[in-house]
């Protein structure tokens, strides 16, 4: 029964990776998700049915356009595929609960997002606003481990609530700290630098990541964000370093220019958001526990 229930479950995630592709090549240009209906970016030949089957078309056609021989970009399959697996870990992590439902849309939300930033640097509204409505509202169903809230209203001598109350108030605390935390991060380093270190979507999206988790998970991804992106940011600064060419040596300018063009450049930080968000679904409790073994 399981197995037949985490097939379903892949399919199911193929279809909605196929649709989450959509929204990647047209929200963040303001267009239409339903219409027109798929085409080839290249060419603008619209796609047959049987051109537009999750993955299998991928590798039927060759990864080229069946019209115009230009080359699928691997995102297609990348997205479908990972959306499934998602889809089916959930399942297996957490069974057949309205959890399970709940993180399977979360999921898609954070894959939609991801690819949405690494390849535009925007991060719709049309997601992350809907995700923070659509997290506040499933906490009251499928309430979010609320033991850190717990804490905090123990250490003030506060009563705690009703379960579905607590969940619905640990929703909302971590939704406020989240974007609390990087609204204050985004001020100071504006008023240092007299420039954005953040976007306003990466607000949202750590308040929508707050609204589906909760304020202990939160703070797992608020915490280990910053820190996968700055190693990120050291590895691709380190070889830049080290790495002396005849032709660098040759130009004076080469060396800090490359350094500073990477540093201008912004770095698509939802993406950190969203990988840390993802960890923190499926190891993000067991992480807090192997923490709290030092205390
Ligand atoms: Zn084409």
């Amino acid at each position: 029964m399981d197995l037949a229930i985490e097939c379903a479950l892949f399919v199911v995630g193929l279809a909605l990776g196929s649709f989450l592709n959509v929204c990647i090549s047209r929200l963040p240009r303001d267009e239409s998700v339903i219409r027109p209906r798929s085409h080839c970016p290249a060419c603008g030949a619209f796609l047959r049915w049987h051109d537009n089957i999750p993955l299998l078309s991928w590798l039927l056609l060759r990864r080229r356009c069946r019209h115009c021989g230009a080359r699928i970009s691997l995102r297609y399959p990348a997205v479908e595929l990972l959306t499934a697996v998602l889809f089916t870990a959930c399942y297996m992590s957490f069974g057949p609960t309205l959890a399970t439902a709940k993180l399977c849309l979360f999921c898609f939300l954070l894959v939609g997002l991801i690819f949405m930033d690494a390849e535009t640097g925007l991060l719709p509204r049309e997601f992350t606003y809907s995700g923070i409505v659509l997290g506040l509202a499933l906490s009251w169903f499928a309430p979010t481990d609320s033991a850190a809230t717990q804490f905090f209203l123990r250490a003030c001598g506060a009563q705690l609530p009703a379960p579905a109350l607590l969940a619905l108030l640990d929703s909302a605390i971590a939704a406020l700290l989240g974007a609390g935390f990087f609204y204050l991060a985004w001020a100071l380093y504006y008023l240092l630098r007299k420039r954005h270190g953040l976007g306003f979507g990466d607000i949202a999206l750590t308040a929508m990541v707050g609204a589906f988790l909760g304020l202990k998970l939160v703070l797992f991804v608020i915490f280990s964000a910053p820190l996968v992106a700055t190693v990120y940011a050291v590895f691709l600064l380190l070889p830049q370093r080290f790495r002396k060419t005849p032709e660098m040596d040759g130009a004076p300018t080469g060396q800090s220019s490359d350094r500073e063009r990477f540093l201008a450049q912004e770095l698509p930080f939802g993406v950190f958001l969203g990988a840390c968000s993802l960890a923190a679904v499926f190891f993000g409790e067991s992480i807090w526990r192997w923490y709290l073994r030092f205390y």
